[in-house]
């Protein structure tokens, strides 16, 4: 039988138009910002693709139970509710929320780094990082080598390599915990495999080393182990969910990804002593115990999101639409990282790009490229968000130089895709109307987000020792 289509598992009750602008109109608004999408006002954009982070449409029901928000200052009923559905689903006995996902690595990170400690994960994600080496922690990466490899098919590419794991455990000085992340972000939307996890489990506790999941993404995760882990296919989302879970002490979680809200987040641990020193200091940073800087309307939304979450038709539709995209750029022969992750398309803007030298960020400058072509607006994930060496100063150059455009659960149509689709092809039919970019502005913290940028002009790109001199008055 021929491959069946599929549709969105939904209907549309409101809608929010869309605003088109003209190539001068973004000449001038991509100027504006900079030539950092982050600093693009949203009122320029055309299909945002930016994120999938707080970008949800909530359905009727989350929207009903943002009427029955308990305003309360203490002891909401929703939060009572929302830690109900935590346990439930997630497993975690004592629930912290959080204002979102970095509010809860805030806390684990002060609360269990010292410094000088390592901390491990199967890739750094950005915020995560960030936190961890505040709190004096060094990051130390033991994902499997074939999460750096974008062509690699391997079906488990968020995977630990467990000789790296042993390494690090056994390298002498204190380890503080892994952090386990769910769908790895920054190697494409990868998921780590169920026995992968156990085996981590297993080695971690014998070295009496805590496992906390970054379960942002831990429901797409669970869809991939569904789907491609032999013995899991009869298995439900909720119980590989579960299991996941299991096999960790305690979770930090952004609710504005897999949870299906605008805002929220939430520290989920078992050790009721960790638990007893998060609410005592979710005070200080978040808000009371009992909201974590959220309205109870939040946490509502948030608990009616988690349940909606699992569902296999809507994680099967969420998936499948990111697939979709991925599919046609595929075939069209853009180089895309592969397999398609579960939460966007990851452009593989060095090969897309390969007349510009990675000292010209040749990500920046392809999400720059997209926005000029049709408004798109996407997000670069390469040297720019790796950032400087703490040690040296000198620009980190990851092996991934990707473009990740970041599809928004239940917010476009398949037609958005298409459309999404075409642009992307036409710049990458074109590369070299696409010229580099250099700083002429860069913060100190997570520079992605307000770093401001310009063109390295035409001459300058013809004249290498121009260029040089240009790169280093960074
Ligand atoms: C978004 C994200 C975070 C941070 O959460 P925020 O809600 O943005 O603070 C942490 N980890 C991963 C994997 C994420 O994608």
């Amino acid at each position: 039988m021929s491959r069946r289509s599929w549709a969105e598992p939904f209907k549309i009750k409101m809608v929010e138009p869309l605003r088109m602008t003209s190539p001068q109109e973004r000449e001038r608004a991509i100027a504006d910002a900079g030539y950092n999408t982050f600093l693009l006002r949203s009122r320029d954009v055309y299909i945002d693709l930016l994120t999938d982070s707080g970008t949800s449409a909530m359905s009727d029901r989350q929207w009903a139970g943002m009427m029955l928000g308990d305003e309360a200052y203490a002891g909401s009923e929703n939060f009572y509710h929302l830690e109900e559905v935590v346990r439930r689903y997630y497993g975690y006995e004592h629930l912290i929320p959080t204002h979102q996902g970095r509010g809860a690595e805030h806390l684990l990170s002060i609360l269990c780094i010292q410094p000088g400690d390592t901390v491990l994960g199967n890739m750094y994600f950005t915020t995560t990082k960030a936190h961890q080496e505040l709190a004096g922690g060094r990051f130390v990466d033991v994902v499997c080598d074939a999460a750096h490899d974008p062509d690699d098919l391997s079906p488990f590419k968020g995977n630990v390599d467990l000789a790296k794991l042993e390494r690090a455990l056994t390298a002498g000085g204190r380890v503080a915990y892994l952090c386990l992340q769910m769908n790895v972000n920054m190697a494409g939307g990868q998921p780590v495999s169920l026995s992968n996890l156990r085996q981590v489990s297993d080695l971690c506790r014998r070295h009496g080393v805590p496992v906390y999941l970054d379960a942002t993404r831990a429901v797409e995760n669970a869809y991939f182990i569904k789907l491609r882990e032999p013995g899991q296919a009869d298995r439900t989302i909720p119980e590989i969910l579960l299991e996941i879970c299991s096999l960790t002490d305690g979770c930090t979680n952004s609710a504005k990804k897999d949870c299906l809200v605008n805002i929220g987040g939430f520290l989920a641990v078992n050790d009721p002593d960790l638990a007893e020193r998060a609410r005592n200091l979710v005070v200080v940073y978040e808000g009371l115990h009992t909201y974590g800087g959220l309205a109870g309307r939040d946490m509502e939304a948030m608990a009616v999101g988690i349940e909606e979450s699992v569902q296999f038709d809507h994680i099967r539709a969420r998936v499948g639409q990111v697939e979709y995209l991925g599919e046609k750029l595929v075939n069209a022969g853009v180089p895309v990282v592969r397999p398609i992750g579960g939460h966007g398309v990851f452009l593989n803007a060095a090969k897309i790009l390969p007349h510009i030298p990675r000292d010209q960020f040749p990500a920046q400058a392809l999400t720059v490229a997209l926005y000029l072509e049709s408004g798109i607006r996407s997000m670069e994930r390469g040297a720019v968000s790796a950032g400087r060496d703490p040690d040296t100063g000198e620009n980190i150059f990851p092996s991934l130089e990707l473009v990740r455009l970041t599809i928004p659960r239940r917010v476009y149509t398949q037609a958005h895709m298409d459309v999404t689709a075409e642009s992307v092809m036409e710049v990458a039919a074109h590369p070299r109307r696409v010229t580099g970019m250099r700083f002429v502005s860069e913060p100190k913290h997570l520079r992605f987000f307000q770093s401001r940028f310009a063109p390295v002009s035409a001459d300058v790109e013809a004249a290498p020792r121009a260029r040089k001199s240009l790169a280093a008055g960074v």
